[in-house]
């Protein structure tokens, strides 16, 4: 069973955002065709916000890396208006905890309180297709977490951008995840892929 992971594609992330990563925006296209045809395919698709309190270690002003963003409730925390989920879409929130930076999506509850790990395990998910926001944290920390859990990981690079702290951190991100066991894949060959494996399911 396939599964669809879609990260933290919120407007603090996009150019514009408290924390807007370079063409951050322009992913949002991509992520919308490969939805459209995970919901076709009867696939879960699961999509990730990054959810902090005003308070919390994350936060340069309180001790960490990063400048205020995504905070609870707040207009920079919300999904790019542009991206287009189905209603039973589950969206997870992270980085809750004020001591905990949470960059993986195995961090993340859904409304109900269940993690993810738990959900994935529920719908019998196997192969977990990752893209979004951002390449070198949350979505490289998600997909490390997913390849700990025994899954098979594709990152969709054609769906993914960086913050680029350093200049090479997308790179190197990608590297490291594709040296952990991590498949790279792009929509084309994805959707020719799943389209020939659905076809060749007997009706
Ligand atoms: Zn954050």
């Amino acid at each position: 069973m396939k599964a669809l992971l879609v990260v933290d594609v919120q407007n603090d992330f996009c150019p514009g955002g408290a924390l807007g990563i370079h063409g951050g925006h322009k992913i949002v296209p991509i992520l919308n065709k490969y939805i459209e045809f995970f919901e076709r395919e009867n696939l879960p698709i699961l999509v990730t916000r990054d959810w902090h309190p005003k308070v919390t270690k994350h936060f340069e002003q309180f001790g960490g890396v990063w400048p205020m963003h995504c905070v609870e409730g707040s207009p920079g925390a919300k999904f790019h208006p542009d991206l287009k989920f189905p209603k039973d879409a589950l969206v997870m929130s992270k980085g809750m905890d004020p001591e905990k930076d949470s960059y993986s999506a195995f961090h993340a509850i859904d409304l109900s309180g269940m993690a993810l790990a738990n959900l994935l395990k529920t719908f019998g998910v196997t192969e977990i297709y990752i893209g979004g926001l951002a390449t070198d944290y949350c979505v490289k920390f998600s997909a490390l977490d997913a390849l700990k859990g025994g899954l098979d990981v594709f990152i969709l690079t054609d769906a993914i951008a960086g913050v680029n702290l350093e200049p090479e951190g997308s790179c190197l991100a990608l590297e490291e995840m594709v040296s952990r066991g991590a498949k790279k894949t792009i929509s084309e060959e994805l959707i020719l892929c799943l389209k020939h494996a659905s076809t060749a399911r007997p009706k």
